[in-house]
C-alpha cells in the first residue's frame, strides 16, 4: 500500500472543496506525512497536475530513495527554498495557493508574494494536521514499532542500573539503549526522577542517586520518525538510604496503595475510550477515581487526591510527540477510531514524590487497544 499517495489523494479532495488550486507545505512533519521523505529543509507543493518536492543537493539521494514516484526540484545552493518554491508555483499557473499559516514565517510569505505576484496566497491553519489526527494502518504500524523499541530499551535499562547511578546517568543509559534498540533517538528530554523529585511532572535530571530515594519515575520515548511516549514508576530495589528515610513526607498510603489508585484511574480512563466519546469525558473518568480518595498526612490532611493530578490526561501522538487530539478537561475533541493517544494519569505530592503511568493507545471501533505492552502492575517490572 502506498500510504503517502493515498494521503495526497485525500488532501487534493480537501483543497478542491475549498476552491484552492494548491497548497505549499512548509512544515517538515507534514512534508514527511505526504511524501515519505524524512529529511528537513524541504517544501512540498501540492498542485493539481504537478506535485513537487522542493529540496536541496544534500538530500538528492535521499529523495530518490524515499519517494521515487515523486517529481522533485533539487535547488542549487545559489537559490533559497522560497525562490525555488516560487518558481514551481509560477510555472504551474495556479491562481490560489494555500500556505500553512502556523508553519511559515511572515518574512517567507512576503518573499513568496513578491516572487509569485500572480498567485493569491491563502493562509490556512491545520489542514494537514486535521488529516493526521486519524492514523492510517501504515502509521499505526510505525507507532507500534516505535513503542516496541522504547520498551526493549527500557527492559535493557532496568537490568543494568545500580544504586549509585545518578538521574543523569540513568537518562544517558536510557537514551543509549533507545538508540541501540533501533531508534534515531529520543523524542524529548528523558525523565528519570528519584524519590520526591518525581513530584515535578517534568523533572530535569540531577546528580541525585537512585539510592537516595525509594522510587524512580521514568518518562522516555523513541523517535522512529513516528514517536512513542511511555512512563513507568518503580519502587527502588535498594530502598532509601537510612540517613534519608525520615525525610520523606508521610501521606497516609504506602507506594503500592497510591500506585494502585493511579492504575485504577488509568483503567477507568481506558474503559471510557470509544469512538464518539468526548476526550474530556475520558479525562474526567480518571479524575473521578482520584476524587474519591483523600490524603492522610500532617501537612495535607483530608486534601483530595484529585488536586494532585495537575496536568491533562493525555495527548495525541504520531509524527509529533504532542499532537491532536487533546485529552484534557477543557478539550472539545471527540475520539474517532484510528486516533492514537497517550493515557497518563499521575499524582504529584510535594515532599513525597510522584507516580505516573503512561501508555500509548489506539482508538478502535470496539473501544481501544493498548499499543504498549510493558506490564503496568506494580512490582512486575522488577530490577534485577
Ligand atoms: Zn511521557
Ligand atoms: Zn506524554
Amino acid at each position: 500500500m502506498n500510504y503517502p499517495l493515498e494521503r495526497r489523494t485525500i488532501l487534493a479532495q480537501a483543497l478542491k472543496t475549498r476552491d484552492l488550486d494548491g497548497l505549499l507545505v512548509t512544515a517538515p512533519v507534514n512534508v514527511t506525512y505526504l511524501t515519505g521523505f524524512t529529511g528537513d529543509s524541504s517544501y512540498f507543493a501540492v498542485l493539481p497536475k504537478n506535485e513537487t518536492l522542493i529540496s536541496d543537493t544534500r538530500f538528492e539521494e535521499q529523495v530518490k530513495e524515499e519517494c521515487p514516484d515523486l517529481d522533485a526540484v533539487i535547488r542549487p545552493h545559489s537559490k533559497t527554498t522560497i525562490e525555488a518554491a516560487a518558481e514551481v508555483l509560477n510555472k504551474s499557473g495556479a491562481k490560489s495557493v494555500a500556505v500553512e499559516a502556523n508553519r511559515i514565517t511572515v518574512g517567507d510569505l512576503e518573499a513568496l508574494k513578491q516572487l509569485a505576484p500572480k498567485v493569491t496566497f491563502v493562509p490556512l491553519e491545520g489542514l494537514v494536521e486535521a488529516q493526521r489526527v486519524v492514523k492510517d494502518p501504515g502509521e499505526v504500524e510505525s507507532i507500534r514499532a516505535a513503542v516496541r523499541v522504547a520498551e526493549r530499551a527500557f527492559r535493557m535499562f532496568v537490568t543494568t542500573i545500580r544504586e549509585a547511578d545518578t538521574e543523569k546517568d540513568m537518562v544517558d543509559a536510557i537514551e543509549k539503549y533507545v538508540r541501540r534498540a533501533g531508534a534515531r533517538g529520543t523524542p524529548f528530554q528523558t525523565i528519570a526522577a528519584v524519590g520526591d523529585r518525581g513530584a515535578l511532572p517534568h523533572a530535569p535530571p540531577t546528580d541525585r542517586q537512585l539510592g537516595d530515594g525509594s522510587k524512580l519515575l521514568v518518562d522516555w520515548g523513541a523517535d522512529m520518525i513516528y514517536k512513542a511516549d511511555l512512563t513507568r514508576t518503580l519502587r527502588s530495589p535498594f530502598g532509601t538510604a537510612p540517613s534519608r528515610r525520615n525525610k520523606q513526607e508521610r501521606v497516609g498510603y504506602d507506594f503500592e496503595e497510591l500506585y494502585g489508585i493511579v492504575l485504577m484511574a488509568q483503567n477507568a480512563a481506558l474503559s471510557a475510550i470509544r469512538p464518539g466519546a468526548k476526550a474530556k469525558d475520558v479525562d474526567a473518568a480518571a479524575r473521578k477515581v482520584f476524587s474519591i480518595a483523600k490524603l492522610k498526612s500532617d501537612k495535607h490532611d483530608g486534601e483530595n487526591l484529585a488536586d494532585y493530578f495537575t496536568h491533562g490526561l493525555g495527548h495525541g501522538i504520531g509524527l509529533e510527540v504532542h499532537e491532536a487530539p487533546r485529552v484534557r478537561s477543557n478539550s472539545e475533541d471527540v475520539l474517532e477510531a484510528g486516533m492514537v493517544i497517550t493515557i497518563e494519569p499521575g499524582l504529584y505530592i510535594p515532599g513525597w514524590g510522584g507516580i505516573r503511568i503512561e501508555d500509548d493507545v489506539l482508538v478502535t471501533k470496539e473501544g481501544y487497544k493498548l499499543l504498549s505492552t510493558l506490564p503496568r502492575e506494580p512490582g512486575t517490572l522488577a530490577f534485577s
